[in-house]
């Protein structure tokens, strides 16, 4: 039995959360989501209409505080998906900002209206258990329909006080936020993190490049963002001179839920002169590993893996690969505090997902550098490419393709080959589309940087690249674009 949000229990006047011109002290969170958890069916299941808004993090605070596990809704989700999760999760309520419409099938649930400024009653100070269901989180859906992973108590305090440590994050730290509610990125690091160091969160409802600037300028003092975030300021740097400005006054920039893009990494560094850390986690596991605030920051890596966290590399045949050559590809496996329970209603493949001993199986690829860095090089399912006799990961070819002046956005995927197995293929989104850089020009570009037998052998030019909320490419939705 522990607390989340020491905060809570002895509140101040120090601003909690503000999201554009409205704001909580931890004084007013503290009544507020006292006065709403009161309202809430303790052990029960509430959903959440994930809104970017004050609503939002109020109710899932104040869930928490119930002891009743929340289930974050994207707003943006279609009616089949929303359906499919309030089917399988059997929240008994919907927790909403006043006056949100809600689509069915969402309506037909009793609902609660979110007062950010509640008072009277307050909950009981409940013991609740540390393994009990705190969230319910859906996978992002990329390699497939999203699945419901059950997150206790302890995995949110453990992963968030790794982070603290790597991090060397406080209750100092006013954190910049323009992610979406609905995942672990935005919802776990993003709010309940700074909440639970007694920090702040400046949310910024949309994200943008101008609002980044201004709050780095005002004080904030960390940035999280998706790597599509990211690109957006290294184009934003040249025309944007107080946004450079302002970056290179931030403590940190941290990246996560999918890989930076190297020349991205690059070009912030050029003209900042800060380094943007990337962080691994996924929904299942919260965060693995993390470059450390007092480590080496590096292009291309995801760091070592966080205190308490066991990681391995595991080849196809189950052996752990022991050597750091940055050679070695092997899928990432981990155990530890860190790790959700089951996914909801999914036994079968909860059982799937878990080593005889134990490991989570992330279907992540990677390899590890001589000093024990990350790299991770793609999803097993969708890219490592077999080709010739090589294991070749997709990362490294769209992070080549993406260092030419013509190339905008570019996927890699492998599609099977009479003689190779499987033959390279480029997705590539030109910089200018009357004249996108030839197939031959963009093989020669992948050669001469990386090696002949990684140089795509198909080019397929596109508009725009397939990708869902958190700004990930949907590559399975490639293949009929
Ligand atoms: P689904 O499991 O439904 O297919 P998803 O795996 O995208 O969707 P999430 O749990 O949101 O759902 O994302 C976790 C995945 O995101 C990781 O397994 C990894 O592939 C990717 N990821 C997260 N952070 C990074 C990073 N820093 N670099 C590269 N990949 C990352
Ligand atoms: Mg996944």
């Amino acid at each position: 039995m522990s607390c989340l949000f020491p905060a809570l229990q002895s509140p101040s006047e120090r601003v909690a959360l503000r999201f554009g011109d409205r704001s909580l002290t931890y004084a007013e969170l503290t009544t507020a989501t006292g006065a709403l958890a009161a309202r809430l069916p303790p052990g029960g299941r509430v959903a959440i209409w994930a809104t970017p808004a004050l609503e939002t993090a109020v109710a899932v605070v104040a869930a928490l505080r119930a002891g009743a596990a929340a289930v974050p809704l994207n707003p943006k989700s279609g009616e089949k998906e929303l359906g499919h999760i309030l089917s399988d999760s059997a929240p008994s309520v919907v927790l909403a900002a006043p006056g949100d419409e809600l689509p069915p099938p969402v309506r037909d649930l009793e609902r609660i209206d979110v007062d950010v400024t509640g008072t009277g009653s307050t909950a009981l100070a409940l013991l609740i258990d540390d393994e009990a269901p705190a969230l319910i989180v859906y996978t992002s859906g990329t390699t497939g329909p999203p699945k419901g992973a059950v997150l206790p108590r302890r995995a949110i305090a453990t992963t968030l006080d790794a982070l603290a440590d790597a991090w060397q994050w406080t209750g100092d730290d006013v954190l910049v936020h323009g992610l979406p509610l609905f995942h672990v990125h935005g919802l776990v690091l993003g709010i309940l993190g700074p909440l639970r160091r007694g920090g702040s969160v400046r949310h910024l409802g949309r994200f943008s490049t101008e609002g980044v600037a201004r709050e780095l300028n005002e004080g904030a003092t960390m940035l999280f963002g998706v790597p599509t975030m990211y690109h957006r300021i290294a184009g934003a740097l040249s025309e944007e001179p107080e946004l450079a400005k302002a970056l290179g006054r931030a403590r940190l920039l941290v990246s996560g839920s999918a890989a930076l893009p190297v020349h991205d990494h690059e070009r912030i560094a050029a003209a900042t002169g800060r380094r943007v850390i990337e962080r691994y986690g996924m929904t299942e596991t919260l965060m693995n590993t993390s470059v450390r605030a007092d480590g080496e920051p590096r292009a291309g890596t995801v760091g070592v893996p966080l205190p308490g966290v066991e990681l391995r590399l595991v080849e196809e045949d189950g052996t752990a690969i022991t050597s750091y050559d940055g050679e070695s590809v092997g899928e990432i496996q981990v155990r530890g505090p860190n790790l959700f329970t089951e996914y909801l209603n999914r036994p079968d493949a909860t059982a799937a997902a878990f080593t005889a001993d134990g490991f989570f199986r992330t279907g992540d690829m990677a390899v590890r550098e001589s000093d024990g860095y990350v790299r991770i090089v793609g999803r097993k399912a969708t890219d490592l490419i077999k080709s010739g006799g090589y294991k070749i990961g997709a990362g490294e070819i769209e992070n080549a393709l993406l260092e030419h002046a013509g190339v905008r956005e570019a996927a890699v995927t492998g599609e099977p080959d009479a003689d190779l197995g499987e033959r390279i293929v480029a997705w590539v989104v030109p910089e200018d589309p009357q004249s996108p850089p030839s197939p031959e020009e963009l093989a020669d570009h992948v050669a001469g940087r990386l090696a002949p037998h990684k140089r795509p052998r198909v080019v397929h030019y596109l508009e725009r690249l397939p990708r869902n909320d958190m700004g990930k490419i949907m590559k399975r939705a490639l293949h009929r674009a």
